[in-house]
């Protein structure tokens, strides 16, 4: 077997053991004869599945029974519609901008202020490397909801307290959810995709407050309708069974490994790793303003940019796979979830020091 260090922003590396399992019963689920993958929803063997994995969250993140959680699909970027469409209810939103992908929610959201549903409105904007601040924010009256993303997976900006704002808050957690531990109640409702920090793609986690559920709009299809969705157990039509069940065993991972407070002390360790070696450096560069430097997703330069091709090629030669930037940032990106291990940023970071002595 040759697993090696993969940093892909997503889909993303997943816990070997998980996989292992997954492969051991893979042909003959439980004895049953047949895979997971080739049983009925509605049977009773995959409903206990299907409950273990929303039990196993409920546990790891402390959802309280005032929260739905629905396991669906079209990924975190339909849910920049579903939310608008379950919760403006002809009211202001508030939306604030801190990387790539709240604007893509931002942008997603107007085009219903377009069609009449309500108001969207701009709260701030970042510039991708810092963090507005608080008193610069555009807040209105009395929003139906304030949206943000917690973590940019792009741009390597989070922002790691919860804003103080009245209106129920909606947050994007496709790539920091389940890297520490938060307060649910914070929250009126948490969506993430489930490709980077959880399991293979094709599932959207949505745990939302069942008080507001109830103000969907008229035009919202039964299959975004979280009120819809919950009362039939997230199974309105076929959910996505495989990814759901390997979700469900990433949970039990997490679990068995100490639950989201010890993976969260291993990844505020990976990031220091990593951020320390380019801190140390004048040849590695992040432009993030330090109290907002993501400890899922870090970008960072070399000094010149012409060593880029050489340092993906030589770290691909030693197993240190999917490090190149996005191309709106340019450069190298590390995304360091939480399958992927210590020692495998140490041997990142080793890497690092290496190609530094040779090219700087
Ligand atoms: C990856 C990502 C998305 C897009 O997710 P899809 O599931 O591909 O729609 C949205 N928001 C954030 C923060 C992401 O990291």
């Amino acid at each position: 077997m040759n697993r090696l260090a993969n940093f892909c922003a997503g889909p993303a590396t997943m816990p070997t053991e998980v996989l292992q399992k997954a492969q051991a019963e893979l042909l003959d689920w439980r004895g049953k004869g047949v895979s997971i993958m080739e049983i009925s929803h509605r049977s009773a063997d995959y409903i206990e599945i299907a409950d273990k994995a929303e039990q196993d969250l409920r546990t790891l993140m402390g959802i309280s029974d005032d929260y739905a959680v629905l396991f669906l699909q079209g990924g975190a970027s339909l849910q920049f519609s579903a939310v608008v469409l379950n919760l403006l209810n002809g009211k202001t939103a508030d939306y604030l901008n801190t990387g790539t992908w709240s604007q893509k929610a931002y942008k997603e959201a107007k085009r219903y202020e377009a069609l009449g549903l309500g108001r969207i409105n701009l709260v701030a904007q970042g510039d991708g490397k810092d963090v507005p601040t608080l008193d610069t924010w555009q807040l209105s009256e009395s929003a139906s909801y304030f949206h943000y993303c917690p973590n940019e997976t792009i741009h390597g900006v989070q922002i790691f307290d919860v804003p103080k704002v009245n209106a129920p808050i909606v947050a994007d957690m496709s790539s920091c959810i389940l890297s520490e531990p938060i307060n649910v109640s914070d929250f009126g409702l948490i969506y993430a995709g489930a490709q980077k920090n959880i399991g293979p793609a094709g599932l959207t986690l949505v745990i939302v407050r069942k008080d507001l559920m109830e103000q969907a709009s008229a035009w919202c299809p039964g299959i975004l309708n979280y009120k819809t969705q919950s009362d039939s157990d997230s199974m309105l039509n076929t959910p996505s069974t495989f990814a759901w069940y390997l979700s469900g065993l990433v949970f039990e991972w997490l679990l068995a490994n100490g639950g989201v407070k010890s993976i969260a002390k291993t990844n505020r360790a990976k990031a220091e790793l990593l951020y320390q070696v380019i801190d140390d450096s004048g040849f590695y560069h992040n432009a993030v303003n330090p109290r907002h430097r993501s400890i899922m997703n870090v970008p960072f330069t070399l000094a010149d940019a012409e060593l880029d091709k050489v340092f993906l090629e030589k770290s691909k030669n030693t197993g240190l796979l999917n490090l190149k930037g996005h191309r709106a940032v340019g450069g190298m990106r590390a995304s360091i979830y939480n399958a992927v291990s210590h020692e495998q940023v140490q041997a990142l970071v080793d890497f690092m020091r290496e190609f530094e002595k040779t090219y700087a």
